[in-house]
């Protein structure tokens, strides 16, 4: 039965048609040596029909004013207490330094929740940025840094989102969401937001005009029922308020002596990539996440669904503290060369991936 509904679920999948939650979950069932490349192919078909050979990537930079935190996610390896060793407060100057130094497309800006860089800093940051860089794409704070703010102003989530909007930011980035599952919420990440806040504070920006991304943390102890689960509660949201661009899952890292001893293997990575290419229908572009997956794994990722690389990203913070192996950043040559590689026409985007200027080549 499974077998019949996975057949039928990568020709709708391939043809660009809506799976149901059966033939959702029927992906995930059938996975096999023997299915696993049918599935790729399904995919890239799929991929094809909407991007043709293209793949994107933008030119930005990572953002990360301080990584004090005591929310205490079992998985991070990047917050710390404010007096260890790897804690570190960046200033505004040294924030625009490099900004003004790389003149990037894109500014990713994700911290910690800590009252060194509040609300109004974080507010005022954007305002620099906008003013000094008004074509910079400024994509700021995670549902769970804007649930924080919030909380630590006495303001609403609406009136924070509000404010951010008003200051400059183009766009939310996705992460914070990890995996919709109340389990795996109260067993890692109780202190913080958990599915239903995260989503209804995506909905909430998209109702004012603020695009956002979604991610999904995997490979840390979650099952591939609660992968499914996470990608069709996605696709539910997108359907009422139609507000996610990209949708990027995330390879766990394990880090230092963390609780499993390895993060997904490629295979595993590739194929989350092709299933979130078929049952999210809806939402328009599918990122293979280097710092998390690997250089190579993410290009190969081109050919499981992926329609974009990310981005060059300078001194990437986050996945490295968590001990990623990839490097901290990619030139333009190298990206570009890395996709061309992989069989795929690079090409620079936006924030908003249009190509920019016009398109390169
Ligand atoms: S994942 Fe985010 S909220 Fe959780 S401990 Fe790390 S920095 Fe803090």
């Amino acid at each position: 039965m499974s077998a019949a509904l996975f057949d039928a679920a990568l020709e709708k999948g391939a043809a660009g048609r809506r799976l149901n939650a059966d033939e959702a979950f029927a992906l995930a069932a059938e996975i096999t040596p023997g299915k696993l490349h049918q599935l790729g192919r399904a995919a890239l078909q799929n991929r094809i029909q909407r991007f043709g050979m293209r793949a994107t990537y933008v030119f930005n930079v990572q953002i990360n004013p301080a990584n004090i935190c005591g929310a205490g996610c079992t998985f991070c390896n990047y917050a710390a207490s404010r007096n260890a060793p790897h804690a570190y407060v960046l200033s505004e100057d040294q924030i625009l330094e490099k900004v003004e130094r790389l003149k990037p497309t894109e500014a990713h800006i994700v911290s910690g929740l800590n009252q060194v860089w509040p609300f109004e800093r974080n507010l005022a940051l954007v305002r620099t940025l906008r003013q000094r860089y008004p074509r910079l794409h400024i994509k700021a704070y995670t549902a769970v840094e804007i649930a924080y703010f919030a909380k630590t102003s006495g303001l609403s989530v609406k009136q924070v989102l509000e404010r951010f909007r008003d200051a400059g930011t183009d766009a939310l980035p996705g992460g914070g969401a990890e995996i919709f599952s109340e389990r795996l919420h109260r067993l890692h990440w109780p202190n913080k937001i958990g599915p239903r806040q995260w989503l209804r504070i995506h909905r909430q920006a998209h109702e004012l005009g603020i695009p956002t991304n979604a991610t999904m943390l995997f490979g840390f102890g979650d099952t591939w029922q609660e992968r499914i689960e996470h990608l069709l509660r996605l696709r539910q949201a997108q359907d009422s308020s139609g507000g996610f661009v990209c949708f990027i899952p995330l390879a766990f890292q394990p880090g230092e002596g963390k609780f499993v001893e390895h993060g997904p293997t490629p295979l595993e990575t590739l194929a989350v990539l092709a299933i979130a290419r078929l049952v999210l229908d809806n939402i328009p572009h599918l990122k293979s996440y280097w710092p998390m997956s690997g250089v190579e794994t993410a290009a190969a990722g081109l050919s499981w669904g992926a329609d974009d690389m990310d981005g060059t990203i300078s001194e990437e913070k986050i996945a490295h503290l968590a001990g990623a192996r990839t490097p901290v950043g990619l030139a333009r040559e190298k990206m570009e060369e890395t996709i061309k590689a992989a069989g795929f026409v690079p090409v620079e985007r936006d924030g908003r991936f249009r190509a920019v200027d016009g398109g390169r080549r």
